[in-house]
């Protein structure tokens, strides 16, 4: 099928492309970044926006910039950047590790990591990073500016705390200090499919015992966050198989799974735990 009629924009700086979005946002007027998800609900009809406001062609949106102790990624920025890591520390490396898992090579191409936090897939793996290192978004509306705690801004299955009319120009995720450890574990069916369940899990080692624990826990529930409940079993113990056993438990108490034609709750369930387990002990190898 091919998509509905609709009218392409193209705004060449912010200003112009949040006025744009602003007329146009009643009328289900859309941003279009890498088009990697939008692009295919559009063909099926699944979304018909009268309006797509085309941000690929907005002067400085391709920036990818250490600014302090953050990561400031803008709207543009495509997945494929992160194949290298792009800073020195952990989270460069952190990046690295996961991008690999997001769809295909010719996607990572062309779709963006800010594209992804506005479409909120449950199962988006940037959304997971953004959420366990608790990143900070930068929506830009013609109201002004506004910051938002990736707490806040995960609402429910590809719903967040974005306007209609704003656009998210920036995310910005924390650097990791120098002798910060993290792991990665993703379960997908077929390479390149969106995760059935995947855990983050960052944290440091101080006298022998773990501290500053962050695990995050994505695609089992209506959106990826942070598992306190794991955290609070880390924290203060050593690097030892039956605290990570202890911890990936813990996880996979505290979730309430989806449930959908791959898997069922309590697949999801144990999946979290595995998923926690093993990333705990990447993390530590
Ligand atoms: C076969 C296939 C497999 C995939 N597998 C994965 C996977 O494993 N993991 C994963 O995370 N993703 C996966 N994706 C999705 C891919 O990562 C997309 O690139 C991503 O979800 C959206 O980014 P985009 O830049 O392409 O956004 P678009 O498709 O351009 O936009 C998506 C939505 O977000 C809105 N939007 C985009 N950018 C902004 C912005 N800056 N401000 C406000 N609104 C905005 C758009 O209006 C639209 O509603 C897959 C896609 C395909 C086709």
């Amino acid at each position: 099928m091919k998509p509905a009629p609709f009218i392409h924009h193209a705004p060449r700086t912010v200003d112009e492309a949040v006025a744009l979005l602003s007329e146009v946002a009643a009328e289900d007027g859309r941003i279009l970044a890498g088009g990697q998800s939008l692009v295919p609900t559009m063909a099926f009809r699944l979304a018909r926006p009268g309006h797509l406001v085309d941000i690929n062609g907005v002067a400085g949106l391709d920036r990818l910039a250490v600014e302090g102790g953050w990561l400031s990624i803008a709207a543009c920025v495509r997945h494929a950047r992160f194949h290298r890591p792009v800073e020195d520390g952990p989270l460069g490396r952190l990046l690295t590790a996961v991008v690999h898992h997001i769809a295909h090579y010719p996607i990572r191409t062309r779709g963006t990591f800010c594209g992804s936090l506005a479409h909120a897939d449950p199962a988006s793996e940037w959304c997971l990073v953004s959420a366990t290192l608790d990143a900070e978004v930068i929506a830009r509306s013609r109201r002004g500016t506004r910051t938002i705690a990736a707490a806040d801004y995960f609402q429910g299955i590809m719903t967040t705390a974005l306007a209609e009319d704003e656009l998210l120009a920036e995310v910005r995720l924390p650097r990791l200090a120098a002798d910060t450890r993290f792991g990665f574990e993703e379960f997908s069916r077929r390479a390149g499919d969106y995760a059935v369940a995947m855990a983050l899990v960052a944290f440091r080692v101080a006298d022998g015992v773990v501290v500053e624990p962050r695990v995050g826990v994505g695609g089992a529930e209506v959106f990826p966050r942070r598992i306190a409940e794991a955290e609070a079993v880390l924290v203060g113990q050593p690097m030892a198989p039956a605290v990570f056993r202890a911890a990936a438990e813990a996880a996979a108490a505290a979730v309430e799974p989806l449930e959908d034609l791959q898997a069922d709750a309590e697949y999801r369930r144990e999946l979290v735990a595995v998923m926690t387990r093993r990333a705990l002990e990447r993390a530590a190898a």
